[in-house]
């Protein structure tokens, strides 16, 4: 997230405050000394309100932090690295770094969050029985507060809508019996879009009906869950879709073979400022031997251009990522995206067959979107007597 910075480190795991969470500790600090301390604890000065706003503002956040680092915990128990947790203005989100590889392990992640939720509001309640619930006094107060907020957050995240976490319990189940990741998230996710657009008519109702701020906080949560659930149904549209194509089948062909032997000043001269080639693909012989980039050829000084091979300057095979033309889309498409690398050479047999690039995935997974091709077909009887 922009505008994140780490300020510790919990069990190995990197917490971080987006800039966004200031805004929401002066708002809820200022509310609580404004509203809930003055009501609940009469009698003192102003001062003393700001104070124990801000000290049960801060505690909230512990809460939602344990809440956090419960699904983060319980990821990295299932062999799925963490990244960082980042408490941000709706609260705080895992950086968990893949889904789950099991129906049963999305969702025990899932359910751990609104566990502690439960866990840390009833100690609230019990201590707060135990130990102050007779006097009226300021520790009484807040944890009271901690104990409603607690359960309040608890029960908020088990709706049953992506990505809250009740929306990870619902994939989780729906991928058990259905079996299919990406439908559960789709069928997940329009979920969440109902429940979105549920809290944005409830937050414009409220606003209208004389309760401004928390008509605008609710909208806004809405639209923030909407914009996550759509999210999710497009990556789950295109996993389906990247699933079920390989990378044969929407690679460029239109391929322009340079031979390692030629001079650059040759390269530029015919290819390059002819065709308006940001790279070259390069061969020695049958074989494939390398790629050359505009970058690789401005290294090089440009009155040697025109004794210096091609062959010499390009990148070789060796140093290069790769494909193979019958692997599936879903395996190469994070090279594409994580590595920072535009083009991928489809090779087979050191023969150069194809150019997989971002380009090219897009405007083929468009052209299938358009046919209604992106829906896999439904599961027939030779696949059902292989499983
Ligand atoms: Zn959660």
């Amino acid at each position: 997230m922009p505008g994140s910075f780490r300020v510790f480190t919990l069990a190995g795991i990197d917490i971080r405050i987006n800039l966004s969470w200031i805004i929401i500790l002066l708002l809820l600090t200022v509310s609580l000394a404004a509203g809930w301390f003055p009501r609940a604890f009469p009698g003192y000065s102003s001062g003393t309100y700001f104070l124990l706003g801000l000290i049960s503002s801060i505690l909230l956040f512990a809460s939602v932090l344990l809440h956090e680092l419960a699904h983060s915990l319980m990821a990295r128990a299932r062999g799925i690295p963490v990244k960082d947790i980042t408490l941000f203005i709706f609260g705080g989100v895992s950086n968990i770094e893949r889904e789950p590889r099991s129906p049963g392990a999305d969702f025990m992640i899932a359910v751990v969050g609104p566990l502690m939720s439960f866990v840390i509001g009833g100690i609230c309640y019990a201590l707060w029985y135990l130990i102050t619930h007779q006097a009226n006094n300021p520790l009484a107060a807040i944890l009271l507060y901690l104990g409603a907020t607690n359960l309040l957050l608890g029960i908020f995240n088990l709706i049953p809508g992506y990505p809250l976490d009740g929306g990870r319990i619902l994939r989780a189940i729906i991928w058990r019996f259905t079996g299919n990741i990406n439908r559960a998230t789709s069928i997940a996710a329009t979920v969440g879009q109902i429940v979105a657009f549920s809290f944005i008519l409830w937050g414009i109702f409220l606003f209208f009906s004389g309760n401004g701020f928390g008509g605008i906080w609710i909208a806004f949560i809405g639209w923030f869950m909407l914009s996550a659930a759509q999210g999710a149904r497009y990556q789950s549209t295109y996993e389906e879709t990247f699933s079920h194509t390989t990378v044969e089948q929407v690679m460029s062909r239109n391929i322009i073979l340079i031979p390692a032997n030629i001079s650059l000043q040759k390269l530029i001269d015919d290819y390059i400022l002819p065709q308006g080639l940001r790279s070259a693909m390069i061969t020695q012989g049958e074989q494939f031997a390398g790629l050359i980039t505009l970058s690789d050829i401005r290294h090089i000084p440009r009155e040697k251009w025109a004794t210096t091979p091609v062959g010499f300057v390009m990148k070789p095979v060796s140093q290069l990522q790769v494909v193979t033309p019958n692997q599936s889309l879903r395996d190469v498409v994070t090279l594409l995206t994580s590595h920072n690398i535009n083009q991928l050479p489809v090779v087979e047999n050191g023969h150069l067959l194809g150019i997989l690039s971002r380009d090219t995935v897009l405007r083929a997974l468009e052209v299938r979107r358009s046919l209604g091709l992106n829906r896999p077909p439904e599961p027939d009887q030779t696949q059902r007597a292989e499983a």
